[in-house]
């Protein structure tokens, strides 16, 4: 974990203040697409994929690194990168097919570590011995896709993991020292705000360097456009920032944020129809801390001092 302790004049430990600190330079995540697929989708464990995710695998933006430099290059023209291995599961391929994937990207001088994404379940002793080996190398981080603690949840949305999975993972990251993110949904079917906010919680018990949280969105090719076609999971900004206010509060400013809103594209998005204002949800967020005079972590309270819930 980093040092950076939250307040008032720094409300929100971004990962991209972290890794500016950290390398020095603005640092930006390339999202690729590595190839591969999920066993949520080819049976292995489930088929359609969770509810909410799009048929591209929720990496609707993942294209090449050349391709994604030259985008990026008139905006920020001496940036450092990362690439992020978004699409799909990208541990879920033979451990000689991810060590030659992995290496061929960190063989590239533009790119400084790893970022990847994938299931708590997609992890053996083979692949955490390949990512110990990378993470004693170069930066890295593993992302897991929890969504939610709890498990009527996950069955709805068609997970097809139990919650012990990811702990088993999240011990297993954290004793061999691999930066993890945890990548939680707001507003999934059934969820109230208090089992919203209980997974947050949960999830800031063990040692995670990231949380990545965000509104579900209903996008065109997901389950969610068959299944609930008028769902929508916040009906205002306004609902929406409240929530992720109470969640920043509670979450130790140790903990790097790395997404506070979702970036569907607009041809593909469906609900809610205000979740691509990105700025304007951060604003609302800077703007909700400020009224309330508070940040990241400052009701945050350790497990052992915690109220019973
Ligand atoms: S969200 Fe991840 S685990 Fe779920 S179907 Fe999409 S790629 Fe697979």
């Amino acid at each position: 974990m980093n040092t950076i302790i939250c307040n008032a004049d720094h409300p929100i430990n971004s990962i991209g203040s972290y890794l500016k600190n950290y390398f020095g330079r603005k640092t930006i995540k390339l999202s690729l697409d590595g190839g591969f697929t999920c066993p949520n989708r080819d049976g292995t464990k489930g088929t359609g994929g969770c509810i909410f995710c799009s048929a591209d695998g929720s990496g609707d933006f993942a294209s090449d690194i050349p391709g994604q430099i030259k985008l990026l290059s008139d905006k920020w023209p001496d940036s450092n990168h990362l690439a992020y291995f978004q699409n799909h599961t990208n541990t879920y391929a033979p451990v000689s097919e991810l060590r030659e994937k992995y290496y061929s990207v960190l063989k590239d001088p533009n790119i400084s570590g790893l970022a990847i994404a994938t299931r708590p379940d997609c992890l053996s002793e083979e692949i955490y011995e390949l990512l110990d080996e990378i993470n004693k190398k170069t930066f890295l981080w593993v992302e897991l896709g929890l969504q939610t603690i709890h498990e009527e949840t996950a069955e709805l949305i068609n997970r097809c993991y139990p919650l012990e999975l990811y702990e088993q993972a999240v011990k297993r990251l954290e004793k061999l020292q691999i930066r993890t993110v945890v990548h939680l949904i707001f507003g999934l079917p059934g969820e109230s705000k208090r089992d919203m906010l209980e997974s947050v919680k949960y999830v800031c018990r063990d040692s995670v360097f990231g949380l990545k949280m965000h509104m579900l969105n209903v996008v065109k090719g997901s389950q969610m456009e068959k299944l609930y076609p008028d769902y929508v999971s916040f009906r205002s900004i306004e609902e929406y920032v409240q929530l992720v206010v109470d969640a920043l509060e509670i979450i130790p400013s140790e903990i790097t944020i790395h997404r506070m809103s979702a970036d569907a594209p607009r041809p593909i998005l469906i609900s809610p129809e205000w979740s691509y204002q990105k700025r304007t949800i951060l604003n609302g967020i800077h703007k909700e801390l400020k009224k309330r005079n508070s940040w990241q972590g400052k009701k945050y309270l350790p497990p052992a001092s915690s109220p019973s819930t």
